[in-house]
């Protein structure tokens, strides 16, 4: 299952919504926000993206995560201003950015596990492989995602659940299957169906001499139906070789 992302985009336009294409993308970007502040959750990182401070700065990344949602600001072709590495910059101009919440009325436990799960979501949308996610300090050297950072094998642990999620999606049809699959398939139902009728079946006419006399001789019960085709053909070549006959 993907995660749900509630989108509230940057209005195209504004300063800090370049709109020229991302290349590739080619990585993820990993950011806290670093503003501890009561109420600094993903929606309130919305509104501030839309305001005239980051636009003047300007800073822009594509998602918010916060301990109960997702929130989208930029299209995952966009670039944003995130990485700290300049009009230039791999990180700027080839990254997705997402920022988690640090808020101190968020459970920032779950605001990571909301986080990893999205990045697992998006290596699997966007076909990229689990190298592709890095740190924004991979970019420029900043002290960031500084939580994650502090932890001890945090990264790795973060990672593992990016991997995690990556994984649930992997064998999930979300292709349509083509005409040659469909027959292909129908076939196979059929076949099912057949086998499984073989392998419980009424008792076909071919054998039925058998199983009565079989029965009469309360050799098995009646009715015979709910039987193998096995155990008929059994029961009728023992018949035809003569031995259901009485005291042989
Ligand atoms: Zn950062």
């Amino acid at each position: 299952m993907f995660e749900t992302v509630q989108v509230d985009m940057i209005p195209a336009g504004r300063g800090n919504r370049p709109g020229t294409p991302l290349n590739g993308p080619y990585f993820i970007t990993v950011h806290d926000t670093a503003n501890p502040g009561i109420g600094a959750n993903a929606l309130m990182h919305a509104k501030y993206l839309k305001g005239e401070a980051a636009e003047e700065l300007p800073v822009s990344w594509h998602f918010t995560v916060d301990d109960t949602r997702v929130v989208q600001h930029l299209p995952v072709n966009e670039h944003g201003w995130h990485a700290g590495d300049g009009s230039n910059g791999e990180g700027n101009l080839s990254s997705i950015g997402i920022e988690i919440c640090e808020n101190a009325d968020g459970n920032r436990a779950e605001a990571e596990a909301r986080a990893a799960r999205l990045i697992g979501d998006l290596l699997y949308k966007l076909k990229l492989p689990i190298v592709a996610v890095v740190q924004h300090n991979h970019w420029s050297g900043k002290n960031c995602p500084h939580i994650i950072r502090a932890r001890k094998d945090g990264w790795e642990v973060f990672m593992d659940r990016v991997r995690t999620q990556f994984n649930t999606h992997l064998g999930e049809e979300d292709v349509p299957m083509t005409e040659a699959e469909r027959k292909q398939f129908n076939a196979l139902v059929k076949r099912v169906a057949e086998l499984e009728e073989q392998h419980s079946m009424k008792v076909p006419v071919w054998a039925k001499p058998a199983v009565d006399r079989a029965i009469a001789l309360g050799l098995i019960d009646a009715p015979a139906d709910g039987n193998s085709r096995d155990f008929f053909r059994i029961l009728t070549i023992m018949y035809r070789h003569g031995l259901l006959d009485d005291n042989k």
